[in-house]
């Protein structure tokens, strides 16, 4: 027994000794010859990856209607060798196998737009972008894994991990796509990365948003009718100048917007329903919790003041998801070497808002990144620069293989 101990003992003292820190084993990798292949692949294959960007953007996916859009990619899939299903959500799954011993590393970009059933979208390209609906969030990301597979392929590199391409449904309506693959594979992931937005760096934090719609409601009536009571935008007023004298801490991040607001339909009404939204967001959620607390003592102190009556609704609520350990994890240091090595410094950001919540709400590691720099998301005038897209690919590749590692 204690000369296995200590022969063991001897192995971890070896082993770390030899152990590789991120940035060299990330630097091994760049460096092999197969990725440097699969690189020049990428370069070569540049025409081919923006007409294939362009054609999948040009098939408008709203969110829950991404079923022609998940079949075109298929189709494209289907010329590699890779294991391809679908889920209940309706997400497009495609696993290209490793030779084992390495970690299950998933990469997913979501499918679906926020554009109306039935948009024709048709792409033009001028001065170095190209302009269509949707062509950013989050289609550059997809065809940024489709070019990867092919370069993976073209340069024969096998992982020791399986890399998992996950192209997901609904991530604009409600992330539900994520949140059932999530679900279903809990536990049998090691990594998780949502690609969404992004191009420079990567975030390793959900920020949590909750949307609400206060109204203040009292009895109305003409202007002339008598006063108090008054028309319910008095408190609404008072209320929205006291909410902005709230303290909204940088640290946790965290973020106050009213943006909408209404009151009665006509000018010579007083409004009996006057309304506002407050958007709250923060990577912590105590600090939801205690301003949704302080903001309703104020719509309280100001609906007694003009005696009228308080009524909220929450638009929607979604948690901030903070992983204990994550920002140490071996995912984070990894994607921080891949993100030095190719020229992206610094690279860490706090939090995002996408699928990568809903992985780390499972408990899952979990970093979001992107592949190129865009512009006017949701809006269409939405465009991205093409030359970095390439570069965003390669750092693609590379995270793929230093995360599943090489087969030798
Ligand atoms: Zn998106």
């Amino acid at each position: 027994m204690r000369i296995i101990l200590s022969t063991l003992s001897i192995f971890v003292i070896l082993s770390n000794a030899f152990a590789q820190t991120p940035t060299d084993h990330v630097k091994s990798v760049q460096e092999d010859p197969r990725v440097k292949a699969a690189f020049d692949h990428i370069d070569k294959d540049r025409d081919a990856i923006l007409r294939e960007w362009i054609a999948i953007t040009e098939i408008n996916a709203p969110s829950k209607q991404e079923q022609e859009r998940a079949k075109y990619i298929e189709s494209l899939l289907r010329k590699s060798k890779l294991d391809i299903r679908y889920d209940s959500a309706g997400n497009l799954i495609a696993t290209r196998k490793g030779t084992g011993g390495g970690p299950v590393t998933v990469f997913d970009a979501h499918m679906d737009t926020v554009f109306q059933p039935g948009l024709k979208i048709k792409a033009t390209v001028r001065d170095g972008r190209v302009y269509a609906p949707g062509i950013g969030d989050d289609t550059r990301n997809i065809e940024a894994l489709l070019s990867t597979i092919r370069a993976l392929d073209a340069a024969k590199i096998k992982t020791k991990g399986d890399l998992v391409f996950l192209f997901t449904t609904d991530e604009e309506a409600g992330m539900t796509g994520a949140k059932q693959y999530t679900k279903d594979n809990k536990g049998k992931v090691d990594y998780y990365i949502a690609l969404d937005g992004g191009y420079e760096g990567f975030t390793y934090a959900g920020i949590g948003i909750n949307w609400y719609r206060h109204h203040f409601i009292g009895p109305g009536g003409h202007t002339r009718s008598r006063t108090p009571p008054y028309s319910a935008t008095l408190p609404l007023a008072r209320a929205i100048a006291r909410i902005y004298e709230l303290k909204v801490p940088t640290n946790p991040s965290s973020n106050l917007n009213i943006g909408m607001l209404g009151g009665s339909e006509v000018v010579n009404a007083k409004a009996s329903d006057a309304w506002f939204t407050v958007d709250l967001r923060s990577t912590n959620n105590d600090v939801i919790a205690d301003l949704e607390q302080k903001i309703a003592a104020i719509l309280d102190e100001e609906a007694k003041r003009a005696g009228v009556t308080v009524k909220t609704d929450v638009i929607s609520a979604s948690p901030a998801a903070v992983l204990p350990g994550n920002r140490e994890s071996n995912l984070v240091k990894i994607a921080e070497a891949v993100h030095r090595a190719m020229g992206f410094d610094p690279p860490i950001g706090n939090a995002g808002s996408n699928n990568s919540s809903a992985a780390l709400l499972q408990g899952i590691t979990s970093i979001s990144t992107g592949a190129g720099p865009c512009s006017d998301s949701h809006a269409l005038t939405e465009n991205c620069e093409i030359e970095p897209l390439y570069r965003g690919i390669k750092k693609m590749l590379l995270l793929e293989v230093a995360l599943a590692g090489l087969d030798q």
